[in-house]
This record gives C-alpha cells, structure tokens and sequence, in this order.
C-alpha cells in the first residue's frame, strides 16, 4: 500500500494554506507518541460553548474556523501555542466528525500528516483522502449495518415534529440533524432502539444529532493511523459518544469537563478530566498533553496509564 508523502500535493488544513511548511524533526516512525484530538467541544469551541466563568474576562483568541467571512470556533492563543508544539513534539492527528467539506474550513495554524475526518470515514494523508481507507470503510459499512437510506428515513420521521432546522446526509457516510434550539430535542429512545437494529448509533452534541453507523468509528480509522506511523503509544482527546472507543483504546485519555461523555459521567481506569469546562478546558488539555509528550524529565504530574500499551489491538 502507497501513499503520498508531504510535498506539493499535500494540502493544509484550511487556511493555513499560506503558512510555511512546519520544519523539524517529528517523532512519526518507530516510536513516540500520537496524539489524537478531536475538535469540537475540545479542541475548538464556538463563542455558545465558551463557558467562561462569572467574572473571568475572555483570553487571547486565535480563530479557528470562519463561516461566510464571520469567525465561527476558537481557541485560546495559548492553546493554539500548545498545539503547535504537540506538532512538533507527536505526531499529532486531528479527529472529527466533521465532514471534509466542514474539516477543510477549520485552521489549526499547524498541518499534519495525517487527519481523521466524517467520523472515520476519511483518512486524510498530507491533506487528501486515502482511496485505500475509503474502500474499507465502504466494505466496513456493507457488512455492518443497513443502507444510509433506512436512516435518512428514520431521520426525515424524527424531523417531522418541527423541531430540527436542517437535515443533513453527510459524505454519504452518515446523517445528521440540528435543532433550532437543543432543549427543542425530543425524545430518541424509540428512533434509537430503531435505529440501534439496523447497525446505527444515536449522538447528541449540543444542537446536533448524529445517526452513525456502528461500524463508522474515529477509533478504527485512528488504529490505521497508528499502523501506520508506527508510533509507540497513543494518546487522545474528546468530548462525546463518538470519542468514547478512541479514549478506551488509548494509552492515555482526557477528556473536557463539560459535553455528551460528561454529562453521562463517563469514565474509564486512568481517564484525565479537566478541571476547567469549556474553552479553558481545551487549553488545559493541550498543555496537559504537551507536558505528556515532551521529552523533559518533566512531567511533574505523571499520567496514569487508561490501559497498558497494545493501542493498535483495542482500536480494531
Ligand atoms: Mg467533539
């Protein structure tokens, strides 16, 4: 199996087009660590989700993403900083939900090899998508759970109550709907139970709602990665559902004080919570993950495993 390597083709994300190509040794290859971090909610947050405490002002922004001209997520300068240096420091791999077209607006200010798009479905190397992946998936997809159109069905039902402002089939991989307000979100245990038998999973993010194949994972495309790059150990990052397997199979997981996983009381042996919810968590976590990987004797706080080792055989 082939695939691209940097150069001319590889493209950046987002705007980060006119950025220089990040110089310096990366520790991909035969060792070191792989950071995987999910975006929105932990990494990147729109001023709705900011979160700031009474009383505390609003830090340096560096934006993250715009939307017709208007800036739409940010994160903290001083996370935007720590992020660059995870790029430096790990092989850094961003992992969304997002689809290409909603991945590809989002500037990190950093371009890594390797991103993980529309919930796995895209394996993006150098900034395109692998065709090697994407055959998987689709293979993935066949034998694991009923056509997207049995879902978009399922969708276009739960849509009829009035209360979602758009219905969406995202990269033929997925649906999703949003809602006009989240507490306009009705019940889903029934459409779940549905949908759970036709080999879908049911998220809710915020206004949101996700309708995923089961076998449509972050996990299972970040184990490609790490087959790959051939890194030594695996740490993540997220806030929701869709996060959970790629936090159980990391070496080290953190997860925000706020979101899906929080307000479930999600948690495994070892999990990192922030202290902090909101923005400030996604600087915490950044920081924290730097302190992981740097090579100093450092650390101050040492990190307790969320399992031992072996990343590649619980992500499958
Ligand atoms: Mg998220």
């Amino acid at each position: 199996m082939t695939e691209p390597v940097g150069g001319p083709a590889a493209a950046p994300v987002g705007d980060a087009a006119a950025a220089p190509v990040a110089a310096g040794p990366r520790s991909e290859g035969g060792g070191g660590w792989l950071v995987a971090c999910d975006l929105d909610q932990t990494l990147i947050f729109s001023r709705r989700s900011f979160r700031l405490p009474a009383g505390v002002p609003e830090p340096p922004l560096s934006t993250a993403e715009h939307i017709d001209g208007e800036p739409a997520a940010f994160l903290t300068v001083a996370a935007a900083e720590r992020l660059a240096a995870l790029d430096r420091l790990a092989t850094l791999v961003p992992v969304t939900t997002r689809t290409l077209a909603q991945y590809r607006r989002v500037d990190l200010g950093v371009r890594p090899r390797y991103a993980i798009a529309a919930n796995g479905g895209h394996l993006l190397v150098g900034g395109q998508p692998d065709q090697d992946w994407a055959a998987e998936v689709a293979g993935r997809l066949a034998a694991t759970s009923a056509p997207l159109a049995e879902a978009a069905a399922i969708a276009e039902e739960l849509a009829a109550g009035g209360w979602t402002r758009l219905t969406r089939v995202a990269d033929d991989l997925f649906v999703y709907l949003v809602a006009h307000h989240r507490d306009g979100i009705p019940d889903l245990g029934p459409a779940s139970a549905r949908l759970a038998a036709l080999g879908y999973t049911v998220s809710v993010q915020g206004r949101k709602v996700y309708l995923v194949p089961t076998g449509l994972t972050k996990g299972a495309a970040l184990a490609e990665v790490v087959r790959r790059a051939g890194t030594s150990h695996l740490a993540a990052a997220g806030d929701s559902l869709l996060d959970a397997p790629m936090l159980a199979g990391a070496d080290v997981a953190i997860r925000p004080a706020h979101g899906e996983l929080h307000d479930r009381g999600w948690t495994l042996p070892g999990l990192r919570v922030t202290a902090a919810a909101g923005l400030l968590a996604g600087e915490e976590l950044a920081a924290s993950l730097v302190d992981l990987v740097s090579p100093a004797p450092a650390a101050a706080t040492p990190w307790p495993a969320a399992g031992a080792g072996a990343a590649r055989a619980r992500l499958a």
